[in-house]
């Protein structure tokens, strides 16, 4: 007879593993669908210094190893495939991968998000070295360097301001001549020495195989400037994974699902968990929550359809 799963989780970010592992610990048949390899975003970082419990900064590979065999510990299966198609509706969900259909009563997504890149050449190489997407993240390896924020949204702003309290110095670097934040923000940008760059934008990297400064371009005049600094701070915007789920499930208005503190969607059996979901802060704290709360709201969900 085919089977059945009680639960299948896809991503195996830190919600995903989080999530499989109390869903396991209830005793539930969990499997975790991921398309690369553990830990999701969170593997891309050597250094994490804020997720509690380790006095010294961990590795995210590590850490993501350590949350997968947590998991399997108790019992949870991972299947190292990508998920292509997804029918959430009706009691039996279907979940198509590229190693074959699936059937489970209760689907978590877990896809993650993505922060979206300025597109440079040497961005990627650079990434870790100077390179940054997250204040809250690497602020703190930033401390008394100065550093260029990229962005004019509520985000850069904020970031910004975060680290306008940690680093030497702060350039803000906005292509237009406003910026696109709210009324508060922009209040405390006034007192915050922040330098702001206005119509222009960054077109490349100095660099020594670390960050050493940018080159900038005003936008109107095409007129070149460089400015030394130390990291470049991306706050251009994230992308929500969420290609494989937006004709199904109700998203808000900056493309994440949306789903309150219970982690439901609009569907039945169907939980967004993690980066993916609609809500203030995107952590490894906070996507490791996202799962454990869920296994509570999936374990009423399966005691009622019995
Ligand atoms: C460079 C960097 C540094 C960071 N540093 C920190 C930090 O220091 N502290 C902190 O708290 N947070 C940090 N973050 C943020 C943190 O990593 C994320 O908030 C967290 O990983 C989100 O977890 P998630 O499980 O929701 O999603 P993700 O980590 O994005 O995982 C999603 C997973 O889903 C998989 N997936 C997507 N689509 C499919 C599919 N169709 N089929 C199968 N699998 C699929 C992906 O491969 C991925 O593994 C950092 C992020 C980045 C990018």
């Amino acid at each position: 007879m085919e089977k059945i799963y009680d639960t299948i989780i896809i991503g195996g970010g830190p919600a995903g593993y989080s999530a499989a592992l109390y869903c396991a610990r209830n005793a539930r048949s969990t499997l975790v669908i991921e398309k690369l390899s553990a830990g999701g975003q969170m593997a891309t970082s050597p250094h994490i210094e804020n997720y509690p419990g380790f006095d010294e900064a961990v590795d995210g590979f590590d850490l993501a190893e350590k949350m997968q065999h947590g998991a399997e510990h108790f019992g949870a299966e991972t299947m190292y495939e990508t998920v292509t198609k997804l029918e959430l509706s009706g009691e039996i969900k279907t979940v198509e991968t590229t190693g074959g259909i699936l059937k489970s009563k209760t689907v978590l997504c877990a896809m993650g998000a993505y922060p979206r890149e300025l597109g440079l050449k040497k961005e990627a190489q650079l990434r870790g070295k100077g390179i940054a997407y997250c204040a809250t993240c690497d602020g703190m390896l930033f401390k008394n360097k100065d550093v260029i924020v990229v962005g004019g949204g509520n985000s850069a702003i904020a970031d910004a301001l975060y680290l306008s309290k940690i680093c030497h110095h702060v350039y803000l670097v906005h292509r237009r001549d406003s910026l696109r934040a709210s009324k508060v923000y922009e209040d405390q940008l006034k007192d915050s020495g922040i330098d702001i760059i206005w119509n222009s934008r960054v077109v490349d990297i100095k660099e020594d195989g670390i960050v050493r400064g940018a080159v900038l371009e005003d936008v109107h005049t095409n007129k070149l400037r460089e400015i030394a600094c130390d990291g470049i701070f991306v706050a251009v915007g994230r992308v929500a994974d969420t290609a494989l789920v937006k004709d199904q499930l109700t998203l808000d208005d900056h493309g994440y699902i949306l789903a309150d503190e219970t982690t439901k969607t609009n569907l039945d059996g169907v939980f967004a968990i993690g980066d993916i979901r609609s809500k203030p802060l995107r952590q490894i704290v906070t996507a490791a929550s996202d799962g454990a709360t869920a296994s509570k709201f999936v374990e009423e969900y399966l005691m009622r359809l019995k």
